[in-house]
């Protein structure tokens, strides 16, 4: 148990958090499977790229000492001996004084060292006029030149996007072994708590944490399941979660953490002795729980209240899935934003507020709070686009002042 006089720091408990957030085993999968992830193996080329030397414009491969005293008044014509298309089988040859008429990306025929493109010709078909002299090796591409054969072509701790996936398929790589995405398991814990679908009776409260921390897994980078929602009992909640532990590298809850009498969350994991309960310093998302179940799953216990359990998750389940993804940066970068409006926060808390950027014509940045207090607020939370950070030692900020502000942008991963 951890002692329930202090509090932690968010930067404590994020520390606890991070250490208790190993790695995963890289897998082999697919370029398109891979994108978003990291490489965990170096990758070198097993052949040259251009792997022959080819066109890099349409025109005509000559040698370039044929066109030596050609000019647009005095064009020198040379035979036109065949024509060669990308993707041309065999490596065709021309002797001096001849020329071939070749497309971009078609292989140079032997005895030609240069390439003169067609706005350079009269375009001719049996024999063409040129109007220029044409430097040796121009408009060639070399074999090689891009990445020479064995050379490293892209390191582990690559991470995958468009460019370097380009490259991997380039070289002939259709499966590479990469960082797999975090399989995060999420369940909603409480009595009160009904499927999306109903319209509430009485009493009850629609499960909107579980699509929410889905969402949010999913925007950092894991594979996220919602597992829906279990009733306030021990047994259920201890069958579930050790239902899920195979197939979960993470396991989140939300709800059950504080001090009520039918917080079981907190009751039922204590007992096991591997998940601990403690207070963090900020505002919202103060009761946290946090450990291990089975062979070392990570097991985050949110907050229920949605404002809570969002706080929570960017302040903790965030930085765990990314490390878990082998990335460098855990944290979401922060922008500094002039605040428009006033606020208090009490001393020692690192309140998370959420707030509205807004990007000024200057260039800078502007920011409003939106919503009050209350951390049951979600049609507030779902006008924000971040979240101000005050600092623990931060009580006050005046209107105009400067604040430090953690844009929620999304992924589209
Ligand atoms: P708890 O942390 O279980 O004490 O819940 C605090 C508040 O959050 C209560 O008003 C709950 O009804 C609400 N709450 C808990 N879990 C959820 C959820 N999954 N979706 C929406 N509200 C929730
Ligand atoms: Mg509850």
């Amino acid at each position: 148990m951890a002692d329930d006089d202090r509090l932690r720091t968010v930067d404590e408990h994020l520390a606890t958090v991070l250490d208790g957030v190993g790695s995963l085993e890289p897998i082999e999968l697919t370029l398109l499977d891979a994108q978003g992830l990291l490489l965990a193996e170096d990758v070198s080329a097993d052949f040259p790229l251009p792997s022959f030397d080819n066109s890099a414009m349409d025109g005509y491969a000559v040698r370039a000492i044929d066109t030596r005293d050609a000019s647009r008044e005095n064009p020198t014509r040379l035979q036109v001996v065949g024509d060669i298309a990308a993707g041309a089988k065999s490596r065709s040859g021309m002797g001096p004084g001849l020329a071939m008429r070749i497309m971009t990306g078609a292989p140079i025929p032997a005895g030609a060292d240069a390439v003169i493109p067609i706005e350079d010709t009269d375009g001719g078909l049996a024999r063409v006029a040129i109007n220029r002299p044409v430097r040796s090796g121009e408009c060639l591409r070399r074999t090689g030149e891009d990445l020479a054969g064995g050379a490293p072509a892209l390191g582990a701790g690559a991470a995958l996007g468009p460019q370097q996936l380009a490259l991997l398929a380039a070289i002939g790589r259709d499966r590479v072994l990469v960082r797999p995405r975090p399989r995060v398991i999420i369940l909603s814990t409480g009595s009160e708590l009904i499927e999306v679908g109903h319209r509430p009776a009485f009493g009850e409260v629609i499960d909107s944490n579980s699509y929410m921390i889905a969402a949010a897994a999913k925007d950092a980078g894991a594979d996220s399941r919602r597992i829906g929602i279990v009733a306030d009992d021990h047994a259920k909640l201890l069958d579930t979660l050790e239902n899920q532990l195979l197939r979960a590298d993470v396991l989140v809850t939300s709800g059950g953490v504080s001090m009520g009498a039918y917080d079981i969350v907190k009751e039922a994991l204590t007992e096991l002795g591997t998940v601990e309960f403690m207070k963090v310093a900020m505002q919202p998302g103060k009761p946290q729980g946090f450990g291990h179940l089975g062979d070392k799953v990570p097991i985050f216990c949110l907050p229920g209240n949605p404002v809570s359990s969002l706080v929570s998750f960017e302040a903790f389940v965030r930085p765990a899935i990314r490390k878990l993804l082998g990335k460098r940066s855990l944290q979401r970068a922060t922008v500094q934003a002039t605040a428009l409006e006033g606020a208090k926060s009490p001393n020692g808390v690192r309140q998370y507020r959420r707030g509205v950027l807004h990007r000024e014509t200057n260039g800078g940045y502007s920011v409003s709070f939106v919503g009050g207090p209350g951390s049951h607020l979600i049609a507030s939370l779902a006008l924000s686009n971040c979240l101000v950070v005050i600092d623990e030692d931060v009580t006050e900020v005046a209107s105009g002042s400067p604040v430090t502000v953690m844009p929620l942008l999304l992924s589209n991963r």
